[in-house]
């Protein structure tokens, strides 16, 4: 079971606090030319297995909020998105955005190139993801047939989100927004993948969220395409049949179970601060997914 600690999120003048997840922070703005609107702060926090971890990687919340705004432009043409403006109090500069309040579809939007994760145990146990039948012999990090949408419920924190059907999309929203959250899922998968390949990377999966304005047209909202919310892989190093060095906290995650942090992960115990050295090897892993990706220097 994870731990269930809810990170304090700092108080900033002219908003009121909504709501904590893992890593960001949420407020609604209670005054200004942005009154009612929300703020959403990227904070330098890392989780690895469910766990927020006592220690932060410099940087993170800044390079994790400037990728995700260099994403929502480049998808600009296929979906509108939540951003109305980066002009935000001075104490979260650089890692918050103004956002549109939208009406959340409450599905995780997951499209999937490659098997790994979630996606892998479902087909190991089933042959199948969401209930899509997939050619057996699969392995860790393969290449699946076509991109597929496989939706999951967001789960509360702690827990793990659940992968469901599309028929379970199509009860809770009906056909039509199913159909459109699906199509738009796997246009942005296929057009981020087809950017990220160019320079060298492979986007296996991503996972999107998507709104709805008051009248009722559909927005990307959340996150877009971070190493928090997609599995970046270099494209030379990709092997399947193993797990695939990743741009994320894979750094972590192997530091966390190598006999050196000494954290038993059965024990149900967070893992204990990490070294300056994970630390440091940790952002500039961001820092190169960052830079790679968009061409930009931080
Ligand atoms: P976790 O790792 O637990 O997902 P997190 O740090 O990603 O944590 P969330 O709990 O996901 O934080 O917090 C962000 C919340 O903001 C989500 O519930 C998301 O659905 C919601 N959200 C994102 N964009 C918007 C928007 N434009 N309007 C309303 N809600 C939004
Ligand atoms: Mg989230």
């Amino acid at each position: 079971m994870a731990d269930l600690r809810l990170p304090t999120a700092p108080e900033i003048d002219g908003t009121a606090h909504l709501h904590s997840g893992k890593v960001r922070d949420l407020y609604e703005l209670t005054g200004g030319p942005h009154e009612g609107r929300l703020l959403m702060v990227a904070s330098d926090r890392i989780s690895i297995f469910d766990f927020v971890l006592d220690t932060t990687i410099p940087d993170k919340g800044e390079l994790l909020t400037r990728m995700s705004l260099w994403w929502s432009d480049q998808l600009s043409d296929v979906v509108p998105n939540h951003v109305v403006s980066t002009d935000v109090p001075d104490a979260v500069r650089g890692r918050a955005v103004v956002c549109e309040r939208l009406d959340m579809y409450p599905v995780e939007c997951v499209a999937r190139g490659y098997l790994t994760g979630s996606g892998l145990l479902d087909y190991l146990a089933s042959g199948e993801v969401c209930g899509i039948p997939l050619p057996a012999g699969l392995e860790d990090g393969s290449r699946l047939p076509e991109p597929i949408f496989t939706p999951a419920t967001k789960a509360d924190l702690g827990d793990h989100d659940e992968n469901v059907s599309y028929d379970a999309v199509v009860s809770s929203l009906g056909a039509e927004r199913a159909a459109e959250l699906r199509a738009l899922t796997l246009e942005i998968y296929g057009r981020a993948d087809a950017i990220a390949r160019e320079r060298g990377i492979i986007l296996a999966d991503t996972k999107l969220e998507f709104g709805a304005r008051g009248d009722g047209t559909t927005v990307l909202a959340d996150e877009v395409l971070t190493p928090d919310s997609s599995r970046f892989w270099p494209a030379a190093q990709w092997q399947p049949g193993r797990a695939q060095p990743s741009y994320d906290k894979q750094i972590v995650r192997n530091w966390a179970l190598s006999t050196e942090s000494g954290w038993d992960r059965a024990s149900g115990e967070a893992p204990p601060p990490l070294p300056p050295e994970v630390v440091e090897r940790t952002r500039a892993r961001y820092v190169e997914a960052y830079e790679r990706l968009t061409g930009q220097t931080f």
